[in-house]
């Protein structure tokens, strides 16, 4: 199959690449490189089934030929996005453009091309906030950010091209990715600030948000699992783990121990991060699993395998402060 990925230098679409590539696949990967960066795609630029093509696609005239040049493609998987909620909230014009143009110039780049299906990278962030546990049928969607407003608009758009041009369009929801290489969230931002002083750490919020993570391996597994089925039309589903989660709490102190550091954990105080983060959220993945897909991993498990690869990447073992 001849597949392009948007967002392709970003966390989960390097990760993506990486494994279409291992597959078989031959891959176009485009990004404007706003947010990722080419260190994502480091094992894929030298594989010979793959092309870079540098776009904006977060215009309503975005310019396409680049892309479109590439193809024929049989699949778009559409991972290019805004991944900074707050950036969002204080700018309107943020989500607006990276979030839901580019779903549409995804989708016109799908059309351009004959691509039959189209993968929308979407997000819990759609539901909004609420005390019910979220399944695909729950509603009304109220999102609290732009960023999930914007979401909730792309699902709709990418459901509208399947009355049209796509044959299939699946909406995949994820709740938290965690894992190598991560381009934003809470285990790169402490991190980060545990590379500048290990004394201390400050933390937005309480440390009680509590929220569902997966593994961007397993985040994949399962969208290959699903996008793998005989199917066509609107495909809705659900991804992450059968948990309800790991507070703040828990992953700070379980990030702080790896590092071995007599780290001071500060909370900010206030029950949630920022403007437009939902601070606990419970998420049904029945559907998925009545599919027949289950994660190996508990959400603790998850975020333990991030924080392992994040303590390697910002070199924090064996330190002091
Ligand atoms: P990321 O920021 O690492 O990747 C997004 C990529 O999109 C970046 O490389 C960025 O440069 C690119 N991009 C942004 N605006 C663009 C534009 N105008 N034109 C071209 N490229 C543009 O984020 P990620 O974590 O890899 O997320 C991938 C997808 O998964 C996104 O759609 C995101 O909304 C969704 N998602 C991620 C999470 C998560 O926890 N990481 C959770 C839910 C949904």
């Amino acid at each position: 199959m001849k597949v392009l990925v948007t967002g392709a230098a970003g966390f989960i679409g390097g990760h993506l690449v990486d494994r279409l590539l291992g597959e078989g696949h031959t891959v176009v990967g485009t990004d404007n490189l706003s947010r990722g960066t080419m260190a994502s795609l480091a094992d894929a630029v030298d594989h010979p089934g793959f092309r870079f093509v540098r776009a904006d696609l977060g215009a309503i005239d975005a310019d396409i030929a680049a892309v479109v040049a590439e193809g024929p493609f049989d699949r778009v998987w559409h991972l290019a996005a805004n991944s900074d909620i707050g950036a969002g909230v204080a700018d309107d014009a943020i989500d607006l453009r990276d979030t839901f143009l580019t779903t549409r110039s995804a989708l016109r780049i799908a059309r351009e091309t004959g691509a039959r299906g189209l993968v929308l990278a979407s997000t819990s962030a759609v539901y909004g906030e609420s005390d019910e546990v979220l399944d695909e049928a729950f509603g009304p969607l109220l999102p609290i950010s732009n960023y999930g407003a914007m979401k909730l608009a792309a699902e709709a758009a990418v459901s509208a091209a399947a009355e049209t041009f796509l044959e299939t369009a699946w909406i995949l929801r994820f709740p938290n990715v965690v894992g190598s290489r991560a381009s934003h969230g809470v285990i790169r931002d402490l991190s980060i600030k545990l590379t500048h002083d290990r004394s201390r750490l400050p933390v937005l919020g309480d440390g009680s948000q509590k929220k569902p993570y997966v593994h961007v391996a397993e985040l994949i597994d399962a969208m290959q699992f699903i996008v793998g089925q005989d199917a066509t039309g609107r495909q809705l589903y659900n991804i992450g783990p059968e948990d309800d989660g790991v507070t703040v709490a828990d992953l700070v102190a379980d990030l702080v121990a790896a590092v071995g550091a007599d780290t001071r954990i500060e909370f900010a105080g206030g029950d949630r991060g920022w403007v437009g983060d939902v601070p606990r959220f419970r998420y049904s993945v029945a559907k998925l699993r009545a599919l027949g897909w289950r994660p190996a991993l508990s959400s603790r498990e998850a975020v333990g395998r991030a924080i392992d690869a994040a303590v390697r990447e910002w070199g924090l073992l064996g330190s002091s402060s």
